[in-house]
């Protein structure tokens, strides 16, 4: 298959300013050089703590945010580039599903006129076939027609997710950026909804980016995972590869939190201290040395890139570059 979605050295800062309109001091950056591709009907998995980046990265693609710098790239062709007609019949192809869908459903609006909405905005002129759609697609979610006449108020939280999902689906999308959809959810919930997308993925051959802040919830709905750091991308590979033979310390540890089926396996647990630090204000050289059980001098002075350590699975740390082992090497002949 071949990349639906290719992301190539893609910025996004947000400036600092002195005051409410004071000049620019400094740039958070929120997200800082990544590149990825989403091949035709795979999902890609970005896990990563709160602030790490990855839902301003679903946002940029999604243009609800302007990048600051780097090529997004929709079947071939650069979103940077296009006109705003252009990038309008795109936006139909790339939806997004919210973590909170309570937040993202007008209070006020039934579900009828919520799901219609999507196609009004797309040039359905045809009452009668954005009812038919509606409804068709209530059924698609595991809804029926007589929700259409309800508020989202009168939904629990897995159906409101339901909603969202079909919302997403009324412009016949073929990526689906889904933020956090099952995160807002109890832990029974949240498989359905995860099931429902699968089916859906399936049936009508979706391509998602799925984002979670950990590995547990992507382990089984991703192809391929992306582990995001302070902005950065620190690890990418199959998502089985993923899971068992993870080479980033932050992976690891992310890994060691997720609870294990069995129960006889004891895994090492690698504990991290501290909080992620400011984006605002990140480290020098590998901006994960402040919380790294395995920092060498070389981490704190020169960010480590991303760099394929086996055939397609890359990883940014020292550990695997010929600085990191250069500075075993001198620790070693010092001992
Ligand atoms: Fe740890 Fe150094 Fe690797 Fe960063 S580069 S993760 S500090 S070993
Ligand atoms: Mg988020």
């Amino acid at each position: 298959s071949k990349p639906l979605l290719k992301v190539e050295g893609l910025k996004k800062y947000f400036p600092i300013r002195k005051g409410l309109i004071g000049k620019t001091v400094g740039h958070v950056k929120a997200i800082d050089d990544i590149s990825f591709y989403v091949n035709e009907g795979e999902t890609l998995g970005i896990v990563g703590e709160s602030g790490c980046g990855k839902s301003t990265t679903g946002r940029t693609i999604m243009r609800l945010l302007e990048p600051t710098e780097g090529v997004v790239e929709f079947e071939g062709r650069d979103l940077n580039s296009m006109s705003a007609n252009e990038v309008r019949k795109v936006r139909r192809d790339i939806q997004m599903v919210f973590q909170d869908p309570y937040a993202s459903l007008n209070p006020r609006h039934t579900i009828g006129k919520i799901l219609e909405e999507p196609l009004i905005v797309h040039g359905v002129s045809n009452a009668k076939e954005r009812r038919e759609k509606v409804v068709e697609f209530l059924k698609i979610v595991g809804l029926s027609e007589y929700h259409a006449k309800r508020y989202p108020h009168q939904f629990s939280g897995g159906q409101r997710q339901r909603i969202g999902i079909a919302r997403a689906l009324m412009t016949n999308p073929k990526l689906i950026i889904a933020d956090e959809p099952v995160s807002a959810l109890d832990v029974s919930i949240q498989a359905q909804v995860l099931n429902l997308m699968q089916d859906l993925q399936k049936e009508f051959n979706l391509t998602y980016i799925f984002i979670a802040h950990d590995l547990g919830v992507v382990r089984h709905i991703s192809n391929r995972v992306a582990v995001m750091y302070l902005g950065k991308i620190v690890e990418i590979t199959e998502s089985e590869e993923m899971y068992a033979n993870p080479l980033h310390p932050y992976t690891q540890a992310l890994l060691s939190a997720v609870p294990v089926p069995d129960p006889n396996y004891k895994k090492e647990q690698i504990i991290i201290e501290g909080d992620m630090p400011s984006p605002a204000n990140p480290p020098s050289g590998c901006a994960f040395h402040t919380r790294c059980p395995f920092k060498m001098d070389v981490c704190t002075k020169i960010t480590p890139v991303l760099a394929e350590e086996s055939t397609g699975h890359s990883v940014a740390c020292h550990l695997y570059t010929q600085e990191g082992n250069d500075d075993i090497d001198r620790k070693k002949q010092l001992e």
